[in-house]
């Protein structure tokens, strides 16, 4: 299936730590997927837990090699180049500069530390427990969202049930609500998109981020704007699952979704 209005917003090359993927292997896949738009948007983390430099990348050398291909293919499909930045209450000054630093297209602000933990240990969960791991995930999100203006899009809203233990309570993102419509309603207040990943489905969740109980929420509040990604690290995960987007979006209560090109919002109807 050709997905040909899409843009895939959130992907990975080499430019981040847990990519191996080449920037034009990943341009050639998004084609063959017939995209219309690609939005590299490599991991920007500084100060990550135990490794400080982990999640950065000379962003000069990003640019340098992205513009010449973004000019080379820009007939065939649309290169953007952005960044996902990870977002901690206590780097106030650090992080809106570090988005202001260049012209990305796009700023994707997600939360990948939480209290110091990197949730994808299993350290976090042993000294939080799952209740209490989940809901500080959700604080820690709110209080950037409040926080922080230097974002776009909020990425992954709900990811960290993929790391949620097995054992112990199973919860759903439903068992937050209070603390995630607190979340929406900031996103909406400022303007801000929200972002639906397919990496949930990826990785064998029922639902994508966010699951369709958040996003029939957000649309409830008033929230219109939606951004799309894979969240792919490999070729392989570009526009994973977008054949199931419209209806998702749909049964959600969305018509269109938005992207952005030199930070400037772009709504695009899908339906
Ligand atoms: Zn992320
Ligand atoms: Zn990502």
């Amino acid at each position: 299936m050709k997905f040909m209005k899409l843009t895939d917003n959130h992907t990975h090359t080499y430019y981040s730590t847990d990519s191996q993927a080449p920037v034009r292997a990943q341009i050639e896949a998004a084609i063959a997927a017939g995209l219309s738009g690609i939005t590299f948007t490599d991991h920007l983390d500084p100060e990550f837990p135990l490794d400080d430099s982990m999640f950065m990348f000379d962003i000069d050398a990003y640019f340098k090699e992205l513009l010449p291909l973004k000019e080379e293919y820009k007939e065939q499909i649309q290169v953007l180049i952005g960044a996902e930045i990870g977002m901690r209450p206590n780097q106030k000054e650090l992080l809106p500069k570090l988005a202001a630093s260049h012209p990305f297209d796009v700023v994707i602000g997600s939360i990948h530390v939480v209290d110091g933990y990197d949730p994808y240990y299993p350290e976090y969960w042993r000294d939080y427990g799952t209740k209490k791991g989940l809901e500080r995930f959700f604080e820690v999100t709110r209080e950037c969202v409040r926080m922080y203006d230097f974002f776009d899009t909020l990425g992954h809203i709900d990811y960290i049930f993929r790391y949620m233990p097995k054992e112990g309570p199973q919860m759903h993102p439903i068992d937050f609500i209070p603390l995630i419509d607190d979340i929406l309603t900031e996103l909406i207040r400022k303007g801000k998109a929200l972002e639906v990943n397919t990496a949930g489905w990826k990785y064998g969740m029922p639902y994508p981020h966010p699951c369709p109980e958040i996003l029939k929420r957000y649309c409830a509040l008033g929230g219109k704007r939606l951004t799309l990604g894979s969240d792919g690290h490999k070729p392989e995960h570009l526009a994973y699952d977008f054949s199931r987007i419209p209806a998702y979006l749909k049964n959600c209560g969305f018509t269109a979704y938005s992207r952005y090109v030199g930070r400037k919002e772009e709504e695009i109807t899908i339906l």
